[in-house]
């Protein structure tokens, strides 16, 4: 799944944090959050207080992580990166709560997957400013108050379906944001050639956006990808076929589906006859963790009509079928 999750690859992390838009005037899309995330930052500013805090879901690579650098921006304040699964012990969270400087920002990626203790901590520090540390164990043990600093949590799910409630309704801002068109991908796009010297046809781009998957993240890759292949073939000036060539060999295909997305529509149709299927038995049958085809694959798959999911399991549609080039059966529920 190289092709969403953030990279390991220093020189990819420094060209995605150089391409990263560094205000809300430079975020393409996403006009509602936008607007409304605005709104909240403007509000805190006249009144001299820390802004609420802000929850962001939706699929990998759509902005969270680059929104809630820009709230630390747009308030002038520091910024703390962390994410749930790193936080294993309350203790943890306290380390980190505790040392914030006031106003902070704190990014806490992965939310859904913070540790129960260290969930039931953050409620308080999200509506109190304080926590309870606990000292000792078993009867030995005491709880010491401890004040925090105010700051402004930014969390981060892909699935804000999967947060307890009364987490959830401790942010005070909720944001869902949701894939981005071609149009905006092709802004996303043509800014970042920019950025980094590359010259393409407006063919080209449009070829890009469309393999995209709606994501500016992989909008970002394929770029690369495609300026490999133009360097490697000479190519100084990339037009829609250079495009097409070069994202067919990295097996993203015209609709912007990749490995992962074809083999789950193929593992529906051909082993389950269409579906239903519950998902995990689905993720079995890719090899792949439930939360990623949940997460990853299927959100795009449903917006794109290929993928339905039913109370009794996931349903491959009419278009999926013609997609992967499969015949469909006689008595399909469509
Ligand atoms: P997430 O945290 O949701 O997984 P990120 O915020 O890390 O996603 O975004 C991934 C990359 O996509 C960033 O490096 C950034 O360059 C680009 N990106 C995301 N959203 C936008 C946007 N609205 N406009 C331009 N570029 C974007």
């Amino acid at each position: 799944r190289d092709i969403v999750q953030p990279t390991a690859d220093p020189e990819e992390r420094a060209l995605e944090g150089a391409l990263r838009p560094k205000t809300l005037g430079d975020f393409v899309g996403q006009e509602r959050v936008r607007e409304q995330l605005g709104l909240v930052l403007k509000a805190a500013q006249i009144r001299e207080r820390t802004a609420d805090h802000v929850l962001l879901s939706g699929p990998p690579g759509l902005g969270k992580t680059t929104l809630a650098m820009i709230v630390a921006q747009e308030m002038g304040a520091p910024l703390r990166i962390t994410s749930g699964p790193a936080i294993q012990h309350s203790g943890d969270l306290a380390a980190i709560l505790s040392s914030l400087v006031p106003g902070e920002i704190l990014f806490l990626d992965e939310i859904h997957r913070m540790s129960r203790p260290a969930e039931e901590m953050l409620y308080m520090a999200m509506e109190d400013f304080r926590v309870d540390v606990i000292v000792g164990k078993g009867a030995g043990a005491t709880s010491i108050p401890l004040e925090l600093p105010p700051f402004t949590l930014v969390g981060a799910t892909t699935r804000a379906g999967l947060l307890p409630g009364p987490l959830r309704d401790r942010f005070g801002f909720t944001g869902q944001l949701e894939f981005y068109s071609e149009a905006e991908l092709e802004l996303v796009l043509r800014r970042s050639a920019l950025l980094i010297d590359l010259a393409v046809s407006g063919q080209g781009f449009s070829e890009i956006a469309r393999r995209s998957r709606g994501t500016p993240r992989i909008a970002n890759r394929l770029l690369r990808r495609v300026r490999d292949w133009a360097l490697v073939h000479g190519v100084t000036n990339i037009e829609q076929s250079h495009a097409a060539t070069a994202l067919t060999m990295y097996e993203v295909d015209e609709r912007g589906l990749d490995r992962l997305d074809r083999s789950v529509l193929l593992a529906l149709i051909d082993k389950f006859g269409g579906g239903p299927v519950g998902l995990s038995t689905l993720a079995i049958a890719v090899g792949e963790e439930t939360e990623t085809v949940e997460t990853v694959a299927e959100p795009y798959l449903v917006r794109e009509g290929l993928l339905g999911r039913t109370p009794r399991g996931r349903v491959a549609t009419p278009a999926a079928y013609a997609h992967v080039g499969r015949p469909l059966p006689e008595g399909h529920w469509s």
